[in-house]
């Protein structure tokens, strides 16, 4: 059987950065805990991207009622804009500096 097209939606992953197991929810892209996240989508979700580096959370943006989390792949440079997801250590948001 060609399992070979089986695009797994929902997955838990380990965080390369701090270690701590994350539950996926099929729209985790970053850790909820350190709030590293990984270089693997062109679009939110594809992970067509062949980078695979880490994303450092560099910032973060304020959107009336809503925060996104501003990532920087630490290996080729690319920012991503994320949505902060309800588990996010607040701790740690709170420490990014508001860009
Ligand atoms: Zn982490
Ligand atoms: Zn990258």
């Amino acid at each position: 059987m060609d399992r070979q097209n089986f695009i797994r939606q929902i997955e838990d992953f380990t965080c390369e950065h701090c270690g701590a197991l994350v539950n996926g929810t099929g729209y985790t892209n970053h850790c909820p805990e350190c709030l590293w996240s990984k270089h693997v989508d062109n679009l939110p979700g594809d992970r067509l991207n062949p980078c695979g580096g880490l994303m450092e959370p560099v910032g973060l943006k304020l959107k009336g009622q809503e925060q996104d989390i501003i990532h920087r792949c630490v290996q080729c440079g690319e920012t991503k804009v994320n949505k902060r997801a309800d588990n996010d250590n607040s701790e740690a948001v709170l420490k990014l500096p508001i860009l």
